[in-house]
């Protein structure tokens, strides 16, 4: 079954810049895919129009049953329900505790106490971190944080965790932990993974499908791939 189906998808910015041409691809629920390229080809503007920050100007995204580019401002918190998103710079809130991160948005929506200990402490326990609850940001390693937002995009069970460079601000040996607690989540509730990344070592070691982009085409699918750069 497909989580994602694009068709024919462009991406015109304001300035005239085509971020992304004439883009058609299909994701399956379950799926772990990298979206890889050199600078500027059009992997932020990707991600960004799956969790509707941009609009494409033309062509469909289909996502959980939405139809993302049509669907009104009103009714995006429908979509956004459905992701979990992490960034590279883990976005955490420093003046609350590990828990309290990740407990944040199911208070906000109103979510029961005991659900949401139980969700918050499940999400810990999939990202290893289920003994530092009470704990501050700042008291955390990189790798650490990114853990805690990696918590916080999946504490109510998204369909599909979107990562844009999560590895970014991070060491090799970090870096793969974090790809590697991804994986885990992957394989153990099922959830879609889409990461964008530059990291070549990461793309080769874990043999998933990977999209690369060039000046905003899709150039290549791999099924299960490696790093593909056309410069060598
Ligand atoms: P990547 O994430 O692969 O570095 P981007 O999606 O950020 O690529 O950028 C793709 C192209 O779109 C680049 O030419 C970039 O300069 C351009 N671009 C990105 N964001 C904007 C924006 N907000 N306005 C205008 N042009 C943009």
């Amino acid at each position: 079954m497909e989580l994602i189906n694009i068709k024919d998808v462009n991406v015109r910015y304001r300035n005239g810049v085509n971020a992304i041409h004439n883009l058609s691809v299909k994701i399956k629920k379950g799926d772990f895919v990298f979206v890889i390229g050199g600078s500027g080809s059009g992997k932020s503007t990707f991600i960004k129009m799956l969790y509707r920050e941009i609009k494409p100007s033309s062509g469909e995204i289909i996502l959980g049953g939405l139809n993302v580019a049509k669907l009104r401002n009103s009714k995006v918190y429908k979509l956004r329900r459905k992701l979990g998103i992490v960034f590279q710079d883990y976005r955490l809130l420093p003046k609350l505790t590990v828990y309290e991160n990740v407990s944040f948005a199911l208070e906000c929506i109103g979510t029961e106490r005991k659900e949401i200990r139980q969700k918050v402490l499940k999400a810990l326990e999939l990202v290893g971190l289920k003994s530092k609850t009470r704990v501050y940001p700042d008291q955390l390693s990189g790798g650490e944080q990114q853990r805690v937002a990696i918590a916080r995009a999946i504490v109510n069970s998204p369909k599909l965790l979107i990562c844009d460079e999560p590895t970014g601000n991070l060491d090799p040996e970090m870096s793969m932990e974090i790809v590697k607690v991804l994986e885990s989540i992957n394989k153990t509730t099922g959830t879609t993974v889409i990461m964008a990344t530059h990291d070549k070592e990461i793309v080769n070691k874990m043999n998933k499908r990977v999209l690369v982009l060039k000046d905003g085409y899709l150039v290549k699918d791999f099924e299960k791939g490696k790093y593909y750069d056309e410069d060598n």
